[in-house]
């Protein structure tokens, strides 16, 4: 029986041989005391990749965002945010609940983004009755949408003209960037900060990098501190992450082309990353499932094809959708 062909997430994956030995042979050290090498030597590598000043390490993108809310914003102030977005609608309402930050939400338009002109009206005067308009939070891919840099510009500028901070929620900026031929340094430029994470189609088994000024990755710290999320020994995880950023970058555009050829295949939309999405219908899930083909079921199926899923897969995929009746 050939092995399941998982469409669920591109979290699914599991680190290679090669990461596996790069993890084996780590050097470590305890990072609470700054001492570990290989985290230092990964936060060195992701500033320097990104274009910041300073990076942090982190277990995961949720707490990643939530460290970044927290240190662009006090308790009462407010982030302005997609309704689609992941910091928003995914992470358990966080901000509110542990940082005191109010969202406002603005509706995302069919390609992701934000209206220009909404966001600008949701931001709230300077007066006693209103909470403070701090940030701007954006996301990168966004539910498989690439967001191209020039929108990014003109949200940057109004965001700096409006005097609000901004922050960037690129879990899978590293497929925009691999879609677009744009390095993530570029495409990220003029961000005050950006969460990036290792543990999705880079495939390391957990990880997110924060990206931000000296200054705000001192704060950030703090912020880690207090949710609990600075590890021991983090350098076996962290050599992960310095493996997924040398070997497993570029290959992304394998990914978005099985996505391309399994939405070719069963006549969904063409993909703008790795996430095909296609209306269910009753046993569907379960009829694939049958098949090896593992999907999260719901009314709109979303297939993520990712670095353990190859074209062989894609075409297994494809026949078990044909077979439908
Ligand atoms: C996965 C994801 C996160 C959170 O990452 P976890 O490591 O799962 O906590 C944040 N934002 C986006 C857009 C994501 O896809």
């Amino acid at each position: 029986m050939a092995a399941v062909v998982d469409l669920r997430s591109d979290t699914v994956t599991r680190p290679s041989a090669g990461m596996r030995r790069a993890m084996a042979e780590a050097e470590v050290g305890d990072d609470v005391f700054g001492d570990d090498p290989t985290v230092n030597r990964l936060q060195a590598r992701a500033a320097e990749l990104f274009g910041f000043d300073a990076s942090l390490f982190f277990p995961t993108g949720t707490q990643s965002n939530l460290a970044a809310l927290m240190s662009h914003c006090q308790r009462g102030e407010e982030v302005l945010v997609g309704m689609e977005a992941h910091t928003y609608r995914y992470e358990a309402g966080g901000g509110a609940v542990l940082g005191s930050i109010q969202p406002q939400a603005i509706v995302n338009r069919p390609d992701g983004t934000l209206d220009l002109k909404e966001i600008e009206a949701a931001i709230k005067p300077d007066d006693p009755h209103f909470a403070r308009t701090r940030l701007l939070a954006l996301e990168n891919t966004i539910t498989g949408r690439v967001i191209p840099r020039q929108y990014f510009g003109e949200a940057l500028a109004l965001a700096k003209r409006r005097g609000l901070s901004t922050h960037l929620d690129g879990a899978r900026i590293f497929n925009a960037a691999v879609k677009l031929g744009m390095p993530v340094k570029e495409l990220c430029h003029g961000f005050d900060s950006v969460s990036s994470c290792l543990s999705k189609g880079l495939g390391a088994p957990a990880g997110t990098m924060l990206l931000g000024s000296k200054d705000f990755i001192a704060r950030a710290k703090r912020a880690r501190k207090i949710l609990g999320g600075v590890m021991r020994q983090a350098g076996v995880l962290a050599a992960a992450g310095l493996y997924a950023l040398e070997h497993n970058v570029e290959r992304l555009a394998e990914d978005h082309a099985n996505a391309e050829r399994l939405a070719k295949g069963i006549g969904a939309a063409a993909p703008q990353s790795n996430m095909v999405f296609i209306d269910s219908a009753p046993g569907l899930a379960e009829h694939l499932a049958k098949h090896g083909i593992s999907v999260l079921p719901g009314a709109r199926l979303r297939l993520v094809t990712h670095l353990d899923v190859d074209a062989a897969g894609i075409e297994r995929a494809i026949a078990a959708f044909k077979s439908f009746k």
